[in-house]
């Protein structure tokens, strides 16, 4: 394929960058001691898992059931489903369960009663906790409600309680490193205050899971009681992480390439074959104001990588199959219809989603999950 010349928008993997992103999380986890389980629902690819694996990389999370089906089929052995176990499909869970060191989540008694109910296989579980997200978790002050849950779980045959689990998702609204890792110190105290709890009431040698990119990445290193790391995000990074100052422009490993369809230097404009659907409605707020939904570059010469993103130039309003890119007069007038543009992405996990494949740059396609 001619990325120089795309027929139609391409998700496109930077894999010198995305290695890098990987090497580099991998060895923060080594410095501290902790497990590298990394969420692999950005890239959804085998292949790209491939490179996990030659970092050392032997246990995974994932966001749904039909996702660990999929890594299951690719050889991955040990897998965590991070999001609530769902109760219907307790059959669908105890059968990969037979197959593989299947991991769980949960937040409440119901659920850790109904996998007790219905689990023949082994089937490890953590205990999914809040401290200060608010989307799901049993919320970390509630040591009563935690304990409950944590002999359910012990009291059930199959199941084998491993811990405690928290993703602080209110990272991604703090402002800079900073305050990210405000965010993350009072969650690991938190957590620390939680386990302590637990300890006092018999459940010892809990393990206990954290993950989000921003903590990941800005956190110096990831002290006691942390016996585990999840982020997922760092593989290809995105605008997002810029913002926050986990990554640096440079570090963004997926982009869409698209072809220029339309001109109007006029209006100080062309339009992108790219759309929502192509690199999804995810969009940032610039200073003055306006919506990002992506920031420009060109592809280089021989289509291996794509170059810096160009000053004031952004991708400013996105329908179903189309963008307008606004941008610096002398850059619009210097694009043809026919052109490639690199869109960097918002959130690259929502963008890469929308592909059924992925282009590795000097390499090809690669496959990737689709439900
Ligand atoms: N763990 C859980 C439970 C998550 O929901 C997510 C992301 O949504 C992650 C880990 C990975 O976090 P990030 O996308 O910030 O890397």
């Amino acid at each position: 394929m001619d990325l120089l010349r795309v027929e139609r928008p391409v998700c496109i993997v930077d894999p010198v960058k995305a290695r890098r992103n990987i090497e580099r999380m991998a060895g923060k986890a080594a410095a501290s001691g902790v497990d590298f389980r990394p969420h692999f629902k950005t890239h959804q690819s085998a292949a790209i898992g491939g490179w996990f694996r030659e970092c050392g990389v032997g246990k995974i999370a994932v966001s749904s059931v039909d996702m660990a089906g999929y890594f299951a089929e690719a050889g991955w052995e040990e897998i965590l489903i991070a999001v609530p176990a769902n109760p219907h499909q307790a059959r669908e869970i105890d059968a990969l369960a037979g197959e593989i060191a299947l991991h769980v989540i949960l937040d409440s008694t119901e659920t850790a009663e109904a996998l007790a109910g219905s689990i023949r296989n082994r089937l490890s579980v953590w205990i999914e906790t809040d401290t200060g997200y608010h989307r799901t978790g049993v919320p970390i002050e509630d040591i009563e409600r935690l304990a409950a849950i944590a002999g359910r779980i012990r009291r059930a045959p199959h199941l084998s309680l491993e811990g405690l689990l928290v993703h602080d998702g209110h990272t991604y609204g703090a402002t800079g490193p900073d305050g990210v890792r405000a965010v993350f110190e009072t969650s690991r105290v938190l957590l620390a205050e939680a386990l302590a709890g637990l300890d006092a009431r018999g459940f010892r040698w809990l393990k206990l899971s954290i993950g989000d990119t921003p903590t990941c990445s800005l956190a110096d290193a990831f002290p006691p009681p942390i016996t585990e790391i999840r982020p997922g995000n760092f593989v290809f990074f995105d605008l997002t992480q810029a913002g926050l100052g986990s990554c640096t422009p440079a570090d963004i490993a997926a982009a869409v390439a698209c072809p220029v369809i339309s001109r109007h230097p006029e209006r100080g404009e062309v339009v992108l074959y790219g759309g929502g659907v192509h690199i999804s409605k995810e969009s940032l707020r610039l200073p003055d104001g306006s919506a990002c939904f992506g920031r420009i570059c060109g592809m280089n010469e021989g289509g291996l990588s794509w170059g810096e993103p160009m000053a004031d130039a952004s991708l400013v309003s996105l329908s179903q199959e189309q963008g307008i890119v606004r941008g610096p007069a002398a850059f619009i007038e210097s694009v043809a219809i026919g052109d490639t543009l690199v869109v960097l992405p918002v959130h690259s996990c929502l963008t890469a989603n929308l592909h059924g494949e992925l282009m590795v740059l000097g390499q090809g396609p690669v496959s990737k999950f689709r439900l």
